[in-house]
């Protein structure tokens, strides 16, 4: 265990609190209990009221809301072939797995994170183990429903039709989910799936999205084709991962375009989308790293990359909500680096603002957290990440954050080697 401290009452003060709305820092006293931000004020007003100095002064350090990671998958390896080692392990190393990676985004300031598709056994682990270190918020959604042979049908959601699709729901539910994603297109890492077909009728996306609501639980739907996306906007999802728009060429290339009727039905919707702009760009820098330029393969993919930027860059001047997710545990996607999320949105278009608050205030309503984190404010989890400078000013401040509280409980920073870690 690493967390130090404890839920007695504290006081911390910094000199630049976020306070959003309006989006602004203010000099602030935040006094905690029982893990939770009890007030928020002045200094001045809160010495008049009685209350004592602060425990914890973190000066002109810049404390903003912990982060929240959107979209990861707690069980898989981040290695070049993550379903490989899912299909060899035993649910016991899977789940050791789980938490190590969990930790490591603790540690790299992630207080709330979202596992978006996992095996039933990850729900059995988190409910049945007591004896775990500190982790961030966990909000899981367990096997995401899929049709059968469908991408991810490897977790076991696997659905027939719409009549399945109540039960399946709140099975999922009664064994810990608080999430519910529908698979609602092929995806690239599944052999035999196809992510330019959408999956399920437009009643299919109407029935999972309406049973979520009705156990009020966020909604999420994997979608890469043009008509998922827009089936799942029409259905009012809480969230549309990826978006993708992908299509296949007269050659047989998985080609990205821009549907600009798709785009006006997402931004009229108000469904919020998770971009995960980081994995394809990492491995775009491993092909221009490898030299593979003149390869018409990888210039192939390459060039896909510039389509995702612009497609964002539009779904962004088109005033769609964006909030942040790593996509972490695919294929080469680590655990500890969600700033690069955050500063690859505002390399592409969004402004710092905004980008912070897709870590917080826009992710916590699209998990329907709002109200419980995301912003320092009476009422919601003491869960800060502590940075030297502003992020308005230099969004890579939070590569290396000074600390970290979660639940109200300073976890240690910076320790280097459980930090950067993945399994
Ligand atoms: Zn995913």
């Amino acid at each position: 265990m690493v967390a130090s401290g404890s839920h007695a009452p504290m006081v911390l003060h910094c000199d630049n609190v976020w306070i959003d709305p309006p989006g602004r820092f203010e000099p602030r006293s935040v006094e905690l209990v029982g893990g939770r931000i009890e007030l928020v004020r002045d200094r001045m007003t809160a010495l008049a009221a009685g209350t004592r100095q602060p425990d914890i002064d973190l000066g002109n350090a810049y404390m903003m809301p912990g982060l929240i990671n959107t979209h990861v998958h707690l069980e898989f390896s981040a290695s070049p072939d993550p379903l490989r080692e899912f299909r060899r392990e035993p649910a016991s190393d899977r789940f050791a797995r789980a938490v190590r990676n969990a930790r490591s985004m603790l540690l790299s300031g992630v207080t709330t994170l979202r596992d978006c598709g996992s095996s039933v056994q990850l729900l059995t682990g988190f409910r049945r183990c007591r004896d775990l270190p500190a982790l961030p918020r966990l909000l899981l959604s367990g096997p995401p429903i899929t049709v059968p042979g469908g991408h991810l049908s490897i977790f076991g959601g696997i659905v027939s039709g719409p009549d399945e699709i109540p039960a399946t729901v709140s099975r999922s539910i009664s064994a810990g989910a608080r999430s519910i994603k529908l698979i609602g297109s092929g995806g690239g890492m599944t052999p035999g799936s196809f992510p330019e077909k959408v999956a399920f009728s437009q009643e299919v996306f109407c029935r999972v999205a309406a049973e979520a609501r009705s156990h009020e639980v966020a909604s999420a739907a994997h979608v890469l084709a043009a008509e998922s996306v827009k089936r799942a906007a029409i259905a009012r999802f809480d969230s549309l991962e990826h978006c993708a728009f992908f299509r296949r060429s007269g050659c047989g290339r998985l080609v990205r375009h821009y549907d600009a009727g798709v785009a006006a039905i997402i931004a009229d919707s108000g469904v919020a989308v998770m971009p995960n702009l980081s994995t394809a760009t990492r491995a775009h820098g491993t092909l221009l790293r490898e030299g593979m330029q003149g390869n018409p393969e990888a210039q192939h993919a390459l060039d896909q990359h510039e389509v995702m930027l612009e497609n964002f860059r539009k779904l962004v001047d088109l005033g769609v909500t964006m909030i942040c997710g790593t996509d972490a545990g695919v294929r080469d996607t680590p655990f500890g680096d969600t700033w690069i999320e955050l500063e690859l949105m505002a390399r592409s278009g969004m402004s710092n603002i905004d980008v912070v608050r897709s870590a917080s205030l826009n992710a916590a309503r699209a998990l329907k957290l709002e109200g419980t984190v995301g912003r320092i404010a009476a009422g919601h989890s003491a869960d800060f990440v502590v940075l030297k400078n502003s992020p308005l000013a230099d969004i890579s401040t939070y590569r290396d954050p000074l600390s970290v509280y979660s639940d109200g409980r300073r976890i240690a920073p910076s320790l280097a080697n459980e930090r950067n870690g993945h399994c």
